[in-house]
């Protein structure tokens, strides 16, 4: 009878929360009316219920919680040095983020945390968790359901960065905000869902992310020196020249039409060439959601491979430029992240 008690004791898992602000915990200022982050205790008592989930909680705050708009890679290396220092301890760990640039977050912690085996499940919710028809609490407990999942042989039936939001739990490198009131407010267009949350979680656990069988390997540098280079008609030599010219620039990631075709007209391509060989790596990421950069597929996207810019196939923005930022972090020279942004890191393209 002891030794059973002793078993189902073991068995309690154990989850880390991470704090570090958005809706979910935030509160109304009196004097101006805007929401505003506030603290994690008040967060866990508009939660009573998950005291029913038979699990061992602790928890880390942020100390002071964050909009999310306003984090940076400062804030991505403080997540992962909490989940370094304690992913021994924990099965698995929930991350309450803002969902502005929780697409970002979770796609830089992706690529940070190379051979996670354990869960990190982000979510966060649209309405402040005291309000009365929050999202938050069911946001909070399922993902702390998806967090202490396990597999019949013991293994977390999660083992990458995820975002789980209302119905869905989604690849973190392939996940974007699409809406910023729906309660479904993430999606992964180019990657199919990992869980559906009805009335239980199924999961889809062929399409899950399956580390190669080596310990947790972090990595914190990040490397600021991109931008994005966001194309419209009509676009000018002088926008697209200045923009290319910032001082100390590394990486771009040059948002492009359908499948990744622009301008044709000789000052731009010249622009974009220069650049290339002043070693800026220029990454072809679409501006439709959906499909693929096909860079031979039209003259107008050959061009711009012609002229040296490398395919971000199926890339998210938030993929790409935290890639980059990843990858340039790690003191690769242009020509191995030319190298390596063409090849799946942590699931993040086809
Ligand atoms: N501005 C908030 C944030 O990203 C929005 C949210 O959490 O939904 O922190």
């Amino acid at each position: 009878m002891e030794s059973a008690n002793l078993d189902s004791k073991k068995k309690r898992p154990r989850i880390l929360i991470i704090y570090t602000g958005g809706t979910i915990g935030m509160i109304e200022n009196l004097d101006n009316g805007s929401l505003e982050p506030f603290n994690f205790d008040h967060l866990m008592d508009n939660v009573p219920k998950v005291k029913m989930l038979d699990y061992d909680i602790e928890n880390f705050q942020f100390e002071t919680p964050l909009d999310s708009s306003t984090m940076t890679p400062r804030d991505w290396v403080q997540i992962v040095k909490v989940i370094e220092d304690n992913y021994d301890n924990y099965d698995g760990f929930v991350v309450l983020h803002g969902t502005d640039t929780m697409a970002y977050t979770a796609s830089a912690l992706s690529f940070m945390l190379e051979n996670l085996k354990k869960p990190v499940v982000i979510t966060g919710s649209q309405l402040p968790i005291g309000e009365v028809r929050t999202d938050g609490e069911e946001n909070l407990i399922t993902a702390l359901q998806v967090a202490a999942a396990m597999n019949e042989d013991g293994s977390p039936v999660v083992q990458e960065v995820a975002i789980l939001f209302e119905n869905y739990l989604w690849r973190g490198n392939r996940s974007t905000k699409r809406s910023s009131d729906n309660f479904n407010a993430f999606k992964s267009p180019n990657y199919p869902y990992l869980a559906k949350i009805g009335l239980g979680i199924s999961y889809k656990k062929d399409e899950m992310f399956r580390p190669e069988n080596k310990d947790l390997q972090v990595r914190y540098g990040m490397d600021t020196n991109v931008m994005y280079l966001d194309l419209f008609p009509g676009i000018s030599e002088d926008v697209v020249r200045h923009q290319l010219a910032t001082p100390g620039l590394k990486g771009v990631v040059l948002k492009t039409f359908g499948a990744g075709n622009g301008p044709t007209s000789g000052w731009f391509l010249e622009a974009i060439k220069e650049a290339v060989d002043r070693g800026v790596v220029i990454v072809n990421v679409s501006q439709c959601a959906n499909g693929m950069v096909n860079p031979t597929r039209y003259v107008s996207g050959n061009a711009l491979y012609q002229a040296g810019v490398i395919s971000g196939h199926d890339l998210t923005s938030e993929a790409a430029i935290t890639k980059l930022m990843f990858l340039f972090g790690q003191g690769m020279t242009p020509e191995e992240v030319k190298r390596e942004i063409e090849r799946p890191l942590a699931g993040e393209m086809g």
